[in-house]
């Protein structure tokens, strides 16, 4: 065995890049932009589309906030923590601001949707405020703003999806690329903000999908993440709302595009590149999209199919639409359609009225599933939601993080038994870059989303795909050789 990670590792994968800047093009602008992303690949993704519409009022991003002349935060409210952190960040600009007054600081997504104009109450030091709806707005905030004046946009749409946007790829490695296909999320869990922060579900229309991907894979990138709060629940049918489709003419319905129609149109149009897909809600998925999975070898066998908890006491509680004999059966049906496929989870310990009983039956849906990994969480209330108001935040802290303890030392074992399970097989791997460790490996991932490091030999660059036959593991990693063909 390498190196063993540390306990939480797995489960804080995404919170490596919390906080990433975009990557410069200074050369494009004479006004200097610096943005800063946190929580989910969405908001990594609205940065983009942020970057772009500024790009054409003149905005080069930088990554020196030193030298900027527009500083934002595209912001998270998902748990407390995630709140926490950009307040520290916020008033770590305090000094700058005092010695650049001339300096605008925004704050974009989920919080600003969340707090709207308490914000500049709250942050004296903000300027602007703008939903996550809100971007095709920012010229006009920011001329607001030029003037002297603050400025608040968090209007919430039925139809915006940013469809013509062609974001700005500047932060990216050149071979994997997010492309939005959904926004909003209509689910209505009891513990989650999202609702309220990012407004009712809307799919995008599939051909600027189509168009957006194309032109990706003509700009060398490899392979594309289809993004949605809740990718599943896909549907367009020539625009509006999901919640709406019942209202829509017969024509409409009858051409209406589904997620699995969206999968096989993007697998056809672009065979030569992998094509991934996240978050998956488990009553959302259907057969229909495991047998487009299955049917497509472009579409990489891993499934991010977040479950919360192992209780249908408590999955009922959170308003899930599911319980645990279902997931089973999704499980199982999911095994039989794509046998190799690699499956992750979300999960909240210490939800209200949880007991040892409740968690002792998440930890043996855990067994049950065996997962490649997961991103765990302890509750969190979030105000308005549903749980905030008519629950009691009734498990100690104590109990919620000695629970969560016990769900990421389990997952540390699977991730290990899943990862040993790879040892001797020959896989292909699209190369991503220099290993974190050392410019001697490349490292890139396989099907299944788990990353792979190996010695460079022979000549090749990010963005190759390569055979590489896998020789050892740790819980997050797995390690290899290249062979040939
Ligand atoms: N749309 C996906 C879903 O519903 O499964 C993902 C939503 S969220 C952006 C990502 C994860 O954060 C959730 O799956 C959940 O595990 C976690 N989460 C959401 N609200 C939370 C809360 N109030 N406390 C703790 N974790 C939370």
């Amino acid at each position: 065995m390498k190196m063993k990670e540390t306990a939480t590792e797995a489960k804080l994968m995404d919170e490596n890049i919390q906080g990433t800047a975009l990557e410069g093009n200074e050369e494009r602008g004479d006004r200097k932009l610096y943005i800063e992303s946190y929580g989910c690949q969405m908001n990594f993704s609205d940065s983009e589309i942020v970057a772009s519409i500024l790009a054409k009022e003149g905005f080069g991003t930088t990554r020196n906030v030193e030298e900027a002349d527009l500083v934002l935060l595209n912001t998270c409210s998902i748990r407390d923590k995630a709140e926490q952190t950009v307040r520290k960040r916020l008033s770590s600009f305090n000094k700058l601001k005092q010695e650049r007054p001339d300096m605008k600081i925004g704050v974009l997504g989920c919080m600003a949707e969340r707090l709207k104009d308490k914000f500049l109450d709250e942050e004296k030091l903000v300027d602007l405020v703008v939903g996550p709806d809100a971007y095709r707005d920012l010229p006009n905030l920011i001329e607001k703003v030029d003037g002297g004046r603050k400025a608040v946009n968090v209007l919430l749409s039925k139809e915006e999806t940013y469809a013509d946007v062609s974001p700005v790829r500047i932060d990216s490695n050149g071979v994997s690329a997010f492309v939005s296909i959904t926004r909003g999320c209509d689910n209505m869990c009891t513990f989650c903000v999202v609702p309220f922060t990012r407004g009712r579900e809307r799919s995008r229309n599939p051909q600027t999908i189509l168009a957006e991907v194309r032109e990706l894979q003509a700009r060398g990138f490899k392979e594309i993440t289809l993004l949605g709060q809740n990718v599943d629940s896909y549907l367009w049918y020539g625009g509006g709302l999901k919640k709406d489709f019942e209202k829509a003419s017969e024509t409409a319905k009858a051409s209406a595009v589904n997620f699995a129609g969206l999968l096989d149109m993007v697998a056809l149009a672009v065979p030569e590149m992998r094509i991934r897909f996240s978050t998956s809600n488990p009553q959302d998925m259907t057969d229909e999209v495991l047998h487009a999975i299955a049917r497509h070898d472009n579409i990489c066998n891993y499934i991010h199919l977040p479950v919360q908890s192992g209780s249908s006491r408590i999955l009922k509680e959170m308003n899930r639409g599911h319980n645990r004999e279902e997931y089973f059966a999704l499980i199982d049906r999911l095994r039989k359609i794509i046998p190799d496929c690699g499956i992750s989870h979300d999960m909240i310990a210490g939800f209200p009225t949880e007991t040892e009983e409740d968690h002792k039956e998440t930890l043996s849906l855990m067994e049950y599933v065996r997962y490649d990994f997961g991103y765990m969480f302890y509750y969190s209330e979030r105000p308005n939601t549903f749980a905030a108001r008519k629950m009691e935040d009734d498990v100690d802290m104590e109990t919620k993080k000695r629970r969560l303890n016990e769900i990421i030392a389990l997952q540390q074992e699977h991730s290990l038994q899943r990862n040993q399970e790879h040892i001797g097989r020959v896989e292909e791997i699209l190369i991503e870059g220099d290993s974190k460790r050392s410019d001697q490996d490349w490292k890139g991932r396989n099907t299944q989303n788990t990353m792979v490091v190996f010695p460079k030999t022979g000549d090749h660059k990010p963005g190759d795909f390569v055979k590489v036959k896998i020789t050892d593991c740790t819980t997050a990693t797995l390690f290899g050789e290249m062979v040939q063909d």
